[in-house]
């Protein structure tokens, strides 16, 4: 094995605080944790990032294949090729309702998270504020505050399915206020925002010329014949939301690093010009697959096979769970996850998890990194393999029950 031998003197190298005070992505680190025990020969059950057991579809995969063999391998245009961006106007105009010109207003994205930082670089300038649920994904405080804005953090009802009230959000404007960022279906919560939940946002957004930035990257994997509502589908919201979608979480592709953007024809613009100088554009290799994953007869395939697959996986895993004394758990409306409150444990979050790991070996991420409102639950991802959640499902049933035998559960719950 390679060893390093050579040591560098020690030089003062100059470290930005912008990168000092970010936090570390706890999804992230408690996965690479994860492969680290296993690499180690522990045996390991990791439901901490939502990466699905699946590899990519062959299909979808022999496309990627076959591009590199046939040297679609240079860049393309930065704002996508033309046939994934046409790819990508059919796929919004056949399952999303929406109506958007290839050309001028989509975008491809090395996933939903570049085009996240796209979006808001777009639209911030330093000191401006973008809203944010709470609790919301990991990653998309450090990401505003990598773009120079200000992460305002307002809390969503857990009485009202993790939505906002009008009151709250509007609480939260002030003359700062450039965006409202949201999540649907949500993660970690699995909320599908209905008409309704959508309609409070965007009289919000409305009515303080705000923009919208609707992450949409599990879009298609909703439960119990729920369907996805985007947001600019809404009467004078396509003038003023940034969507994001992907290939991730739908069609098992997080390696592939490929996604999309759709925007007013100003914003993509402005998009497609930062991505010249970040990153050229998305890989050419993943977007001729990502064509084809788009195409109606794969979405077709994937909603009568492993997408239910995945979905009766999160039955089968939440409905273990919830069999589990001192835990509650739903069926999520969507996504990957189980949002399990593990308040009647006596534990915060973050001893939960830990006390999981080092004595189960079951890695699940704590409520308080998706924000201050969350800390008496955990998030622990489904749609791993049947064998896998049935061990995690006992493995935790007996972490649990251990920490009630130590008395550690509130007395008056038990
Ligand atoms: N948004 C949300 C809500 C996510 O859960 C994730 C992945 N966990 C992402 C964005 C990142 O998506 P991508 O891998 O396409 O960048």
């Amino acid at each position: 094995m390679y060893q390093a031998t050579r040591t560098l003197p020690s030089i003062h190298c100059p470290i930005s605080s912008r990168s000092l005070l970010l936090p570390i992505s706890s999804t992230v680190a408690l996965a690479d944790e994860a492969s680290e025990m296993r690499a180690r020969g522990e045996s390991v059950i990791d439901l901490s990032a939502g990466r699905v057991s699946e590899a990519t579809d062959r299909e979808i995969g022999a496309a990627g294949s076959a591009a590199i063999v046939q040297g679609i391998t240079h860049s393309t245009p930065a704002r996508g090729a033309p046939d994934y961006l046409l790819a990508v106007a059919e796929k919004l105009a056949r399952e999303n309702d929406l109506i958007y010109v290839p050309e001028t207003e989509i975008v491809a994205t090395l996933g939903c998270k570049n085009g996240l930082v796209l979006a808001l670089m777009s639209i911030l300038d330093p000191g401006d504020e973008v809203i944010v649920e709470d609790p919301c994904f990991v990653s998309y405080g450090p990401t505003i505050e990598l773009c120079g804005g200000k992460t305002v953090v307002v809390p969503t009802d857990p009485a009202n399915r993790w939505t906002w009230t009008r009151e709250a959000l509007e609480r939260a404007v002030t003359p700062k206020t450039r965006a409202i960022l949201f999540c649907s279906p949500g993660n970690p919560t699995g909320t599908v925002h209905t008409e309704a939940n959508l309609s409070v946002i965007a009289e919000v957004a409305s009515q303080h010329g705000l923009m919208v930035i609707a992450d949409e990257i599990y879009e298609s994997v909703t439960w119990g014949g729920r369907r996805h509502t985007p947001i600019a589908s809404l009467p004078g919201m396509q003038s003023r939301t940034i969507g994001l979608m992907g290939m991730t979480k739908s069609y098992a592709m997080g390696g592939w690093r490929i996604g999309y953007a759709y925007a007013p024809a100003l914003v993509a613009e402005r998009m497609t010009m930062i991505q010249g100088h970040l990153s050229t554009c998305a890989s050419s290799i993943s977007q001729v697959a990502a064509t084809r994953a788009l195409r109606a007869d794969i979405s077709k395939r994937f909603a009568t096979t492993l997408w239910r697959e995945w979905e009766d996986r999160c039955v089968t895993f939440t409905g273990a769970l919830s069999k589990i004394p001192w835990l509650r758990v739903e069926m999520p409306e969507a996504g990957y996850y189980a949002w399990i409150d593990v308040s009647q444990t006596g534990l915060t979050s973050t001893e939960f998890a830990n006390g999981l790991l080092h004595e189960e070996k079951v890695v699940v991420v704590p409520g308080a990194s998706f924000g201050n409102a969350s800390d008496a639950y955990v998030r622990a991802t489904c749609v791993k393999s049947r064998d896998e959640i049935a061990t995690a499902a006992v493995r935790i049933r007996s972490y649990v029950e251990r920490v009630a035998a130590t008395g550690q559960p509130q007395e008056s719950l038990l």
